[in-house]
């Protein structure tokens, strides 16, 4: 039974959706998927994506230590962190059995003056734009002389996002490959593929990394669900609108008013979206009838990426956006 002791929309997570989403992306690229739960899961929790997908995935990525500690707590798979927070950092990440992203030199020097340097496993990113936590080319041949004399095992990555830019940006990751193994040191992983560039079919390297993917759009289902309370029935006597100064509803138009707005996660769509004619700050206006209590807003047939061009916004910030709305229905 939907619960009504409240009126906030029902918004869930089908475990199994994002198990067969990660299972899709493996037979599609053919090659490693690492699981992305950065920003406490896309919203949803950390632990919950971690657990529904420990054991499909062949590995996870985190921002830092605090992520990875969480993680630990659930999976021991394979995991990569993304932010270098100084050489304390990396060491944590190493205890922790994860695999430190190295960016300072000084997080550098420091794993590579231990003893167990040789069995550390250590990632370098290529930055192509401000904002990653990578670095310059121009870095790398002093970055893989320290790698190559410490023997530690190294896997490198980029991340191709955009694909106007990614051929010049492929050849350039080529580039800075051929650095590390020019100097002997062992190259074990290329990873520079998200969600996107994945989803377009370009070379694959030996891992690609995928967030919102995991939760629909690509032709994929839909893993999260939004249900809301149907509150308003109307018929358009040919004055009534869709929303503030939206068209006028011809005469005879059937519309449900639901109990969901953008205060709750669900994105302000700018043009039609299936049913949705307009979304407010807590209802929106859903065309036609329906005989039911509530009205899926989001269920498993829906395209993530659909939704998110008709709301002029990243997937991603729909994700994020429900995620929060989630931990806040599930905190109650
Ligand atoms: C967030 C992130 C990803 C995942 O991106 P999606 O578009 O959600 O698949 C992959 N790689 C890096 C470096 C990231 O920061």
């Amino acid at each position: 039974m939907y619960p009504f002791f409240h009126s906030l929309p029902e918004i869930s997570l089908d475990d199994a959706i994002l198990r067969e989403n990660l299972q899709a992306w493996k037979t599609r690229t053919r090659v490693h998927v690492r699981a992305v739960v950065k920003a406490n899961g896309y919203g949803f929790g950390l632990a919950r994506i971690a657990r529904a997908l420990d054991g499909a995935a062949d590995g996870f990525v985190v921002s830092d230590a605090s992520g990875l500690q969480r993680l630990r707590a659930i999976s021991h798979a394979p995991a990569a962190t993304l932010l270098d927070l100084g050489p304390e950092h990396a060491v944590r990440v190493i205890t922790l059995g994860g695999i430190p992203n190295i960016v300072h030199r000084e997080s550098l020097a420091v794993l590579a003056a231990r003893a167990d340097a040789s069995s550390l496993i250590v990632r370098v990113g290529l930055r192509l734009a401000a904002g990653w936590s990578a670095i310059d080319i121009a870095d790398a041949p002093a970055y893989a002389t320290v790698l190559a004399k410490a023997g530690m095992r190294v896997e490198l990555w980029t991340h191709l996002t955009n694909a106007t830019t990614d051929r010049a940006d492929r050849e350039r990751f080529g580039r800075f490959v051929a650095i590390f193994r020019e100097r002997g040191v062992d190259v074990i992983g290329e990873d520079f593929e998200s969600t996107a560039p994945a989803a377009s079919g370009h070379a694959h390297g030996t891992a690609v990394r995928i967030g919102v993917g995991l939760f629909g759009g690509d032709g994929l289902a839909c893993a999260i669900g939004v249900k809301a309370r149907i509150i308003d029935r109307l018929r358009s006597d040919g004055t009534l609108r869709a929303s503030y100064g939206a068209a006028v509803l011809p005469e005879g138009t059937d519309v449900l008013v639901v109990r969901c707005g953008y205060s709750d996660g669900f994105p302000r769509v700018t043009r039609p979206y299936r049913r949705v004619l307009s979304v407010g700050m807590q209802n929106t206006v859903i065309r036609g009838t329906d005989d039911g209590a509530s009205f899926a807003l989001l269920r498993a047939d829906d395209d993530l990426d659909a939704l998110a061009l008709a709301a002029g916004i990243l997937p991603h910030q729909i994700v994020t956006g429900l995620g929060l709305a989630f931990q806040r229905q599930t905190a109650d």
